[in-house]
């Protein structure tokens, strides 16, 4: 039996061969390796096509966020870092390095809990955050998990009559939108990652900070390069984040059809809402607007769920958990978060999540061959 992956990387690359082999080859004939053409080329062209005023390249989506935060930090306080008296409201459901960005710009996490419907952060909770902890949250970091959007026009509104910074975990999101803007442009700043299984990926690592605001931009650009305009005078505690040339060189090959792309993913979960409709035992995600459906995750309550994604793997069909331990649980946070109220709503969703095989390539019969293996599965 064949066997059904998460995400077929090499169907890609062969739908566009041509074009990422002449990049890659371009870059070969260069050898401008760090920060060559392609990177202000790429940062440019996100920045057009997606409505961001300043766009930067950096070496992953963890660092975007980390340099984002920074930023900020420098900004607002004069200072390095955050103090770890400050909170950043954020999701104990997503990546580790949602919540390890916060420690890794001086402040603590506040743990808010998910909305059961969305998985994202529920916008009434965060209000009670900031109203419980008064004075002491100094901004909100939302991840828009899955591909689906938060509800922006609520974190907008408390970021902005507290005075609370707002950035975007978008990269689980890219080319996804809220309303008719593309998410990452709502907030101070948005960061991206091209990590290579992500709805735009890239062949290594990398990631972007997109802002509207020209100082952060500008901080941003110094913290990657060590801290400094000048290299060999510097003026932050600063990084090598730079994003590879080469990198930025396959990204501009696949950035022209990745609205395409995200189309398919909809068209796909689309599919997999119409095989899965009724099937007792499961409960799918909603088909929300703008939505690029990084992942297709279904919940599986009442215990069953390793269980069914065993009896899958049995079946020859890849599915994934994300995520199976809630920030909260895990020893890098134990010490050093905040949290408001039960945060039972993640916990219930790291214990009953599984994703199903999605990638914008995936063919109609290989979506009609997983739904069917679930439905079978679940009737016995
Ligand atoms: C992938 C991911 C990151 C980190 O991106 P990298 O490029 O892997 O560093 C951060 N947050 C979320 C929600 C992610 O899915």
């Amino acid at each position: 039996m064949s066997g059904i992956p998460m995400l077929d990387l090499k169907r890609e690359y062969l739908h566009r061969k041509a074009a990422i082999d002449a990049a890659i080859t371009r870059c070969l004939d260069h050898q401008r390796w760090i920060l060559g053409p392609e990177v202000g080329e790429l940062e440019g062209e996100v920045a057009s096509r997606f409505g961001h005023r300043h766009c930067v390249g950096v070496s992953s989506g963890t660092e975007a966020l980390v340099l984002a935060l920074r930023a900020i930090a420098i900004r607002r306080t004069g200072k390095e870092y955050f103090d770890r008296q400050d909170l950043v409201i954020t999701t104990p459901f997503t990546f580790t390095a949602t919540g390890d960005a916060i420690l890794r710009a001086g402040a603590t996490p506040l743990f808010v809990d998910i909305d059961p419907a969305t998985f994202n952060l529920d916008p009434a909770k965060v209000h009670e955050a900031v109203a419980a902890c008064a004075g002491r949250v100094v901004g909100i970091l939302v991840v828009h998990l899955y591909g689906r959007s938060c509800e922006m026009a609520k974190f907008k509104e408390v970021a902005d009559s507290e005075g609370l910074f707002l950035v975007e975990d978008v990269a689980q999101a890219f080319g996804g939108r809220w309303q008719s803007r593309y998410l990452g442009s709502l907030g101070e700043a948005g960061a991206f990652s091209f990590f290579p299984s992500k709805n735009l990926g890239c062949y290594g690592d990398g990631g972007m900070v997109a802002t509207s605001d020209k100082e952060l931009a500008d901080l941003c650009r110094m913290l990657l390069k060590h801290g400094g305009r000048d290299k060999y005078n510097v003026d932050h505690i600063g990084y090598n984040a730079r994003l590879d040339t080469i990198q930025a060189a396959v990204l501009l090959a696949k950035i022209g059809d990745l609205e395409e792309m995200n189309e398919k993913r909809r068209e796909i979960a689309s599919l997999y809402a119409r095989e899965l409709a009724g099937v007792v035992g499961i409960i799918l995600p909603e088909e929300a607007e703008g939505h690029v459906f990084h992942q297709y995750t279904i919940r599986v309550p009442g215990g069953g769920r390793d269980a069914l994604q065993k009896a899958l793997a049995e079946e020859g069909i890849a599915s994934m958990v994300y995520y199976p331990v809630p920030l909260h649980r895990m020893g890098v946070f134990r010490e050093r978060m905040s949290v408001h109220g039960t945060l039972t709503e993640g916990e219930r969703a790291a214990e009953e999540v599984l994703s199903l095989p999605i990638g914008p390539l995936m063919s109609e019969p290989e979506v009609r061959t997983v739904s069917g293996t679930l439905r079978r599965l679940l009737a016995r």
